[in-house]
């Protein structure tokens, strides 16, 4: 045990709370997600208020237990497979990851926000610099909110995985709302928490839209419930979001991965369908 998580652990340390995924007994949980009304209000998962939801440990959440609970159940790790993981979370780099045998590459835009795990790399994840079909397994999670090309970003997710490749891929999702709400426009960190749930995101995502984007890059998109993937596991089941759906992406064989509605040199734009390479080049209408 690291020397900082054994102080952690011993400063904590009590009979309310055991963490599922660190196992530490502890006597509080921290309260990381603010509590903004209108993301109440839209029915948000994924980044919905909860408090003392967060282990001071290992910093498990509701949705980081949902992927342990994946991980552990459903798909598990297979030694000498190659991970992406980005913006990784402690808990599952530490109880989940560091130990497996897999070929693990952590990796953010900033790797100096994880003191805690050794060698991230810096990746910005709209230009993953790996060549095609590299990983058994990409988690994405909590990331595609906060970037400007979301759709750029997934079609990466989307090349860099292999054709039996699974992505785990969680945003908030706004259940209440029919449309993702979003405006690059907005650069006010109040009314960025105020509209899209936090400081520095950039959109709210409604569920269909979400899953169309995803579909759009290329990716078979599956809505998987909480209460499926933690299956007969009550102390799970009591710690996950009932209303959470793992968003979980799979390579569509056959798709043709391009730049879609992009202007070319040439001053033409052109969509591509799955499955189809653009046949012509259309002239831009606007
Ligand atoms: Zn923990």
């Amino acid at each position: 045990m690291q020397f900082r998580e054994a102080v952690k652990r011993s400063w904590y340390f009590g009979w309310k709370y055991r963490c599922v995924i660190c196992g530490a007994g502890t006597r509080k949980r921290m309260t990381i997600v603010a509590d903004v009304p209108e993301m109440t209000e839209k029915q948000v998962v994924g980044a919905e208020y909860v408090p003392s939801d967060d282990c001071p440990i290992c910093y498990a959440n509701r949705r980081s237990r949902l992927v342990y609970a994946y991980l552990t159940r459903m798909r598990p790790l297979r030694p000498g497979e190659v991970v992406l993981h980005f913006a990784p979370e402690l808990s599952l780099y530490r109880f989940v990851f560091r130990r497996s045998g897999v070929k693990y590459h952590p990796a953010d835009l900033n790797p100096a926000a994880y003191p805690e795990i050794p060698r991230v790399e810096p990746v910005d994840v709209t230009a993953i610099p790996y060549p095609d079909k590299t990983f058994d397994l990409i988690l994405c999670n909590h990331v595609l909110e906060h970037v400007a090309d979301d759709r750029r970003a997934m079609r990466e997710l989307r090349r860099v995985l292999k054709d039996d490749g699974v992505a785990l891929l969680q945003v908030p999702l706004a259940l209440a709302l029919e449309d993702t709400d979003e405006d690059l426009s907005v650069t006010d960190p109040a009314e960025r928490e105020r509209r899209f749930g936090q400081f520095d995101h950039l959109r709210l995502y409604a569920v269909r839209d979400y899953a169309a984007r995803l579909s759009e890059a290329g990716f078979d998109v599956e809505l998987a419930p909480s209460r499926e993937i933690v299956g007969p596991r009550r102390d799970l089941s009591l710690d996950v979001n009932p209303l959470e759906r793992l968003v979980i992406g799979r390579p569509r064989l056959g798709t043709v991965v391009r730049p879609s509605a992009r202007l070319t040199p040439g001053g033409v734009a052109f969509r591509t369908r799955p499955g189809l390479r653009p046949s012509r080049a259309r002239p831009a209408s606007a």
